[in-house]
């Protein structure tokens, strides 16, 4: 069996040949890169325990992060290189300024046919309305647990009601459908997982449970919390008989189950017992302007520098697909390679 370090050699076969006419660009493995995650900010309204360090979290000098107009232009550059998808992310990306005409202009960029965004959901019961007028056309809210207290501590500070808030102003406006993220720590709040999955039965929402990862300076949350999927898919089933697998697109991180007669679904993530690398089709820009090209691996090309030296937009596609030429197979968490850089809020999860 190959190793996430080494590429299967029928995608390589298979896939690395470009098609007569195609337009997306594909890495030196033959993947089809289509889908940016935008990291708006590195800043945040919470302190999660999985995502940033207690103490120490330093915050880039606000003349590094990229401007309103360089981000777009990113966008519209990668968008003519076939990028098609745009998720909006951070940090807290509501946190950003001019967040509504972010989106606008994005959702107004031709190619660009799916905008999207993962907040924590806090200002979320004041935005909704105007993110989809904007544009946005669905929303991720990470939500860890139903207890307010809990969810005080596992964010340090933060207000579970507001969230609640968020989640109904977000499906009233139809920024649907909505999927909740939740990152299970042991101890935390796997305790949990059925009651989270249990909200699915009412509504048609995608409930995500996710594995925790050990992103730079909470690496120690990882060593002690990781839940595999395997032992929250067993729990499930104790709680609520045998799960329905239903199909999910290949590039889709996470594997969706159904439990018998809910409305809505249950979806894993599963980067650290089974990383989809294989079916990558993503990079990150972050908010100072590096195209990350493996959330887990600490390999980036600056765009930001390049930009702010004159480059031309062709210049800056060229870039681009350069950098996605070489962007690495996969992570080495397995392996115990854990060269990851930087933490989640900077990098843009
Ligand atoms: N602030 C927004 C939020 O929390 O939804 C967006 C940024 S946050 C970094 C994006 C996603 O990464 C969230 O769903 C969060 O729960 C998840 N996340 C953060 N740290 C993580 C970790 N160490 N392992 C797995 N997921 C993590
Ligand atoms: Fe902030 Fe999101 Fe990280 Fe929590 S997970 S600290 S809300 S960026």
């Amino acid at each position: 069996m190959s190793t996430v370090h080494e590429a299967p050699a029928r995608l390589l076969d298979d896939r690395a040949i470009p098609r007569a006419g195609e337009r997306v660009t594909r890495d030196a493995y033959g993947r089809p890169i289509t889908y940016l995650r935008v990291s708006l900010t590195d800043r945040c309204n919470l302190r999660c325990v999985y995502c940033m360090p207690a103490h120490g979290v330093k915050f880039a000098p606000r003349d590094e992060l990229l401007t309103d107009d360089e981000l777009i232009r990113v966008v519209r550059v990668a968008a003519r290189l076939g990028f098609n998808r745009i998720r909006l992310t951070g940090g807290e990306p509501t946190v950003r300024p001019h967040l509504v005409e972010i989106v606008r202009a994005i959702a107004q960029t031709p190619g660009i046919d799916d905008i999207s965004m993962t907040t924590n959901g806090l200002l979320l019961e004041r935005l909704a309305p105007d993110l989809k007028a904007a544009g946005l056309t669905r929303i991720n809210i990470s939500i860890d647990t139903l207890d307010p207290a809990r969810y005080t501590i596992m964010t340090r500070g933060g207000k579970l009601e507001r969230v609640w808030a968020g989640i109904l102003a977000a499906e009233a406006v139809g920024l649907t459908p909505i999927k909740l993220n939740a990152v299970v720590v042991r101890g935390l709040n796997d305790h949990e997982v059925p009651d989270l999955a249990a909200l699915t039965l009412d509504h048609p929402w995608q409930v995500r449970f996710i594995e925790v990862m050990p992103l730079e300076g909470v690496g120690h949350v990882h060593d002690s919390g990781l839940v595999t999927t395997a032992e929250m898919i067993a729990r499930l089933q104790e709680r609520f008989g045998p799960l329905e697998q239903l199909p999910a697109p290949l590039s889709d991180p996470a594997r969706v189950y159904r439990i018998a007669g809910a409305q809505g679904t249950i979806g894993f993530i599963s980067p650290v017992s089974e990383p989809f690398c294989a079916f990558c089709n993503r990079v990150r820009l972050t908010a100072d302007g590096k195209l990350r090209l493996c959330l887990l691996r600490n390999d980036e090309v600056d765009l930001r520098d390049f930009m702010r030296r004159g480059c031309s937009d062709d210049e800056l596609a060229e870039r681009i697909r350069f950098a996605i030429w070489r962007k690495p197979w996969g992570h080495g968490l397995r392996e115990g390679d854990r060269n990851v850089g930087r933490g989640m809020s900077q990098i843009g999860g």
